[in-house]
């Protein structure tokens, strides 16, 4: 017998949920490459290339690459990263890398839209590898999974505002020149000590060649630095965007919506590094009740131990959204994608049928 919804539409029993919100077809337009490294390919990649992890035992290895409660200390989490970082050596492993993240996305969680990014100067300092293969590879490797699994896939790059103004450049240029690989730009990390003003021109040289822009704000910090970055960079979406909520006079939650602004929410990612204090003091509930178009991310799954099955439960279980709710935020990934009108047709369809 088919289990009768809540008043959510969610199945209220908790096997049939799981079932429900694993089914659902997804969209993902936040997903870091560099973040979806799994702990058995860590350990794979480090033995076949002779890297040092701090353990080999699977089991150890978890409790240093994975942050599963709130983060104690940001020198932990940065040391998951340089982890994660050591291991995309050659373009083997970085294939096996991007082709586990979309089998993953595809198999585990039906995600039927996925935009991938990756900062190349932090996924490839150090490392004997050049920027241009690397995009090639990723670019040709997300292809040929299209055309395979019909999963639709775009790559964003990022510059990451903590390695200074010279490597924002150095990426914005990079991407210009490969602007039929890439669907979008993102600044990321450091919001506070690296200010929007700082990149208007790199933004402005972004826009002239017709890249989309997405942009790490509201994260950490003020929200008037969500209103400078909308002011200076003109994105159309917002990576994290929580304290927009924090503006009393809510003329902030206004611009977002009247400019047409997708919200790029990571709930499990935003209780972990305390920009909200609990799940259930999210913001994504109440910017859907204002009318904010908003998409539900996983940023890191393999080290912030989450992915969108674990998202939507969250967010029905302890968020109050409904089924209806999802549905929104779906539609409004697809529709706020960088990627071109044809490649998401399907996609649209997909999300739209449940
Ligand atoms: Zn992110």
């Amino acid at each position: 017998m088919k289990p009768r919804p809540g008043a959510s539409g969610v199945p209220a029993a908790p096997a049939e949920r799981e079932r429900a919100v694993r089914g659902l077809p997804k969209a993902e337009l936040h997903r870091h490459i560099e973040g979806c490294v799994p702990t058995p390919t860590l350990i794979r990649l480090a033995r076949k290339h002779g890297l040092e992890l701090p353990t080999f035992d699977p089991a150890e290895l978890d409790k240093v690459v994975k942050l599963k409660a709130p983060m104690a200390c940001l020198d932990d989490v940065l040391r998951m990263f340089s982890i994660a970082q050591s291991v995309f050596v050659s373009l083997e492993a970085v294939e096996e890398i991007v082709c586990g993240m979309l089998d993953d996305a595809r198999l585990q969680e039906n995600i039927v839209l996925l935009e991938a990014r990756y900062s190349p100067d932090f996924m490839l300092r150090g490392k004997d590898l050049g920027w241009q293969e690397v995009l090639e590879l990723i670019s040709r490797t997300l292809r040929r999974y299209e055309a395979r699994h019909g999963l639709c896939g775009g790559i964003i790059l990022i510059a990451s505002r903590s390695y200074g103004l010279a490597s924002a450049e150095r990426t914005v240029e990079f991407a210009v020149r490969n602007k039929g690989l890439v669907a979008g730009f993102d600044f990321a990390d450091s919001e506070s000590a690296y200010p929007a003003a700082l990149y208007r021109g790199l933004a402005a040289r972004l826009a002239a060649a017709g890249i989309p822009l997405t942009v790490h704000s509201g994260e950490e910090g003020h929200y008037s630095m969500v209103a400078d970055a909308i002011a200076e960079l003109k994105p159309r979406r917002i990576g994290h965007g929580v304290r927009i909520a924090d503006d009393p006079t809510g003329r902030l939650i206004g611009l977002v919506r009247a400019q047409g602004i997708t919200i790029e929410a990571n709930p499990w990612s935003n209780y972990l590094t305390h920009a909200v204090d609990s799940i259930e003091r999210h913001p994504l509930p109440r910017y859907i009740k204002e009318g904010l178009r908003v998409s539900i991310g996983a940023d890191d799954p393999a080290i912030l131990d989450t992915d969108l099955n674990k998202e939507y439960l969250l967010a029905t279980e302890r968020m109050g959204l409904s089924l209806e709710d999802l549905r929104y935020a779906n539609r409004c990934a697809v529709e706020g994608s960088f990627l071109p009108d044809e490649k998401k047709k399907d996609a649209l369809r997909a999300v739209l049928a449940i």
